[in-house]
């Protein structure tokens, strides 16, 4: 290996070909660890996540549990409103409209994509900033943008906190990030560039060309395309850090963006998946909340 992302710190699990293991799972149980002792040492107050769910998509009813599950781990309670597919825009807003006017809720996820035919921009809107848990609105990433404080998109957020956790180095590093969503990517580059982090980013996408050659010019590539296996040992420098943000559903089953198998005998440190991004997006959610809470004044 030339060169390790990592810079040798820290006793972390390694893969077969020696990359660190950026251990998804592990570390959202070291930060939902943490939250439920906060909130413990503060007397146990009342924290309130509520989850909106529309309509019938499995694996979104599936994310949301799992957010309830470890809310409850965080010594959070949850609140879950369930709609309808025709439930219609009028319905979606109300439901959303009220829990934004409780003062008993301090975080709200609207669970995305929302079926077709609703605006999903119209029933963000009416989330107060404080209660954006999920940092999606404009005005938060209006904050994000302008390097003020508000919640920060859980998924590339828990990205950061992988780098972080398993000492992969950021500052004066090239980054590459595939995929430019206001979801993931965008906030992704804004968030791996900002001041204090200060990685040298560049933004790719569907037009890019050569994208191996750019990815192999980077310490950092995060691949957020939704292709399954894009990112193959041809990207990868030797001692990069690769994260793979992308879920793909195949007849395989879920595979991420990263080719695992090829990536790890070159990467310095590797995301698994699943087991890697997903569960730090969970775990950001609840980082989030808890400081919705402390900006609502619930502790
Ligand atoms: P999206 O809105 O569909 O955006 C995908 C981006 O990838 C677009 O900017 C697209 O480029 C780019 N892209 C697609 N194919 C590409 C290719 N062959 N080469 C380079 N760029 C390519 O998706 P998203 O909402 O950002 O989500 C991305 C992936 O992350 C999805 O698989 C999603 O399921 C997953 N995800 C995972 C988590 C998690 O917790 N792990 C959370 C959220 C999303 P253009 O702009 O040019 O079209």
């Amino acid at each position: 290996m030339a060169e390790d992302a990592t810079s040798g710190r820290g006793d972390f699990d390694r893969t077969g070909g020696g990359a660190v293991l950026m251990d998804g799972n592990r570390l959202r149980d070291e930060i939902v660890a943490r939250l439920a002792e906060t909130i413990e040492a503060a007397g146990r107050p009342r924290v309130c996540l509520a989850t909106v769910l529309v309509g019938e998509d499995r694996p979104s009813r599936i994310y949301v549990r799992n957010k309830q599950r470890k809310a409850a781990e965080a010594q959070m309670e949850s609140r879950h409103v369930e709609l309808p597919a025709d439930a219609g825009q009028a319905g979606v807003e109300a439901a959303v409209a009220e829990l934004a006017d409780d003062p008993g809720v301090h975080g709200i996820l609207v669970q995305l994509p929302l079926p077709d035919g609703l605006d999903a921009d119209a029933v963000l809107n009416l989330l107060p900033p404080e209660k954006d848990v999920d940092g999606l609105t404009p005005r938060s990433m209006g904050n994000l943008v302008r390097g003020r404080s508000g919640h920060v998109p859980c998924t590339p957020l828990g990205v950061m906190r992988l780098l972080d956790r398993y000492g992969v180095e950021t500052s004066g590093r090239r980054a590459v990030v595939i995929g430019r969503s206001t979801l993931v990517g965008l906030p992704q580059v804004l968030l791996l560039g900002r001041k204090g982090t200060d990685a040298t980013v560049t933004l790719a996408h569907s037009r890019t060309a050569d994208l191996a050659g750019l990815c192999r010019s980077a310490d950092i590539v995060v691949a957020a395309a939704g292709m399954a296996g894009l990112v193959t040992a041809d990207h990868v420098r030797p001692g990069a850090a690769v994260i793979d943000v992308g879920i793909s559903r195949t007849a395989a089953g879920i595979v991420g963006d990263v080719d695992f198998e090829s990536v790890q005998a070159v990467a310095g440190a590797v995301t698994p998946m699943p087991g890697g991004t997903g569960p730090m997006t969970i775990a950001c959610l609840l980082e989030n909340t808890l400081a919705a809470a402390r900006m609502q004044g619930a502790l």
